[in-house]
């Protein structure tokens, strides 16, 4: 059986070496060591200046929501995983979606402003796939109309724009550590910023608001997370040059398959000045019925891709009357292909040969 990902895991004896100075110190959570460890090598390795280390990525996005007060609507993209939408609704906030760009289904920074209106706070744009929004252009209509950016940049671990990490841009951005995504904690995540006040009220609100143990800052959440969480991290951490540099090889390989059929399929434009990650494989097909003839075939050999991402976010039950024509259309023919680390070159040549077939017809 072929998923559309396998998680990475590191070699057991390196995990349980780190997990023998848990049960030495009966320290499980609450800032623990390896979990203090973690954000300092996870700030190194990015180059970002603040860090927390939170219990999955969806939590980060509402913390973030939450400690820059965001109210009324955040103009967000419609071409995401549901929690980019379900965490601003959950913060009762209201997501005005504005359509993507059709070469790099990141939000089409150029219809942004005409979404602006006086209840407008804040842009919430994800880097889907590890692909940077048009960030520049993003941070010139903030600052002309005072909104706020959040970057979800669950995709992005190791993406880096005009030599910095995507971290770096946006007032927050933050990421997901869940199993499925290229660095993982096996549940986990992070919220990045390089605000300093922003990074003090974050630092009290993902722990309940303490203040000490009797005293409280403020109203806050339980945003932690625990030390057999960060002991993976740390195990995986020091790989991940390797694991990227292996998927760039594996995607390349599908790639130089999937060149004869590119009349047929397209991919996303990464543009210029991106240090990528390869985190996705993700493939266009004519039509929604070619993509379920190939998905159907995929099946038939034990191949199992996903639909990432459908249903376009502007289609859920619980949003109403926003049309987004190019997230729609691309949503309902795109198919992420299997990739990960451990893949093998036969398995791509099975992969890529089903498909050529199965897209004759
Ligand atoms: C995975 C993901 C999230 C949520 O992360 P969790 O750690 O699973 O909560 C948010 N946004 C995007 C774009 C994601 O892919």
């Amino acid at each position: 059986m072929i998923n559309v990902t396998k998680t990475y895991l590191p070699p057991i004896e390196e995990y349980i070496h780190l997990l023998y100075g848990v049960w030495d110190r009966v320290h499980l959570t609450n800032n623990g060591p390896l979990a203090l460890e973690l954000e300092k090598q996870l700030k190194d390795y990015l180059g970002v200046k603040h860090l927390f280390f939170v219990s999955n990525g969806t939590i980060a996005l509402q913390i973030a929501i939450k400690a820059l007060d965001l109210k009324g609507e955040i103009i967000t993209t419609p071409f995401s995983y549901v929690a980019t939408t379900s965490s601003i609704v959950w913060e009762n906030c209201k997501p005005k979606f504005v359509d993507i760009e059709p070469d790099s289904f990141t939000i089409d920074a150029d219809k942004i402003e005409s979404a602006i209106n006086e209840n407008t706070s804040a842009i919430m744009a994800t880097h889907v796939f590890g692909i940077p929004c048009n960030v520049n252009k993003i941070k010139a209509i903030a600052e002309k109309h005072n909104l706020k950016v959040i970057y979800d940049a669950a995709h992005s671990f190791g993406v880096n724009y005009y030599d910095t990490s995507v971290f770096n841009y946006g007032d927050i951005a933050t990421a997901s550590f869940h199993a499925t995504k290229l660095f993982h904690t096996v549940e986990g995540g992070a919220i990045v910023t390089n605000d300093d006040d922003l990074a003090h009220k974050i630092s009290y609100m993902k722990s309940f608001g303490h203040k000490g143990q009797e005293s409280f800052w403020g109203v806050g959440i339980n945003g932690k997370n625990s030390e057999v969480h960060a002991a993976m991290g740390l195990c995986l951490l020091s790989k991940m040059p390797d694991v990227i540099q292996e998927r760039k090889k594996l995607s390349e390989y599908y790639d130089t398959l999937l060149a004869p059929l590119m009349s047929k399929v397209y991919r996303p434009v990464i543009p210029g000045d991106t240090e990528y990650n390869y985190a996705y494989y993700p493939v266009v097909f004519e039509s929604e019925e070619k993509l379920l003839q190939v998905r159907d075939s995929l099946n038939a050999s034990f191949i199992y891709p996903r639909r990432y991402f459908y249903p376009s976010l502007n289609t859920l039950n619980y949003i109403s009357d926003q049309p987004a024509p190019v997230s729609e259309g691309i949503s309902s023919k795109i198919l992420c292909l299997p990739l990960y680390n451990g893949l093998n070159e036969r398995e791509i040549e099975q992969i890529t040969t089903i498909i050529a077939a199965a897209i004759k017809y």
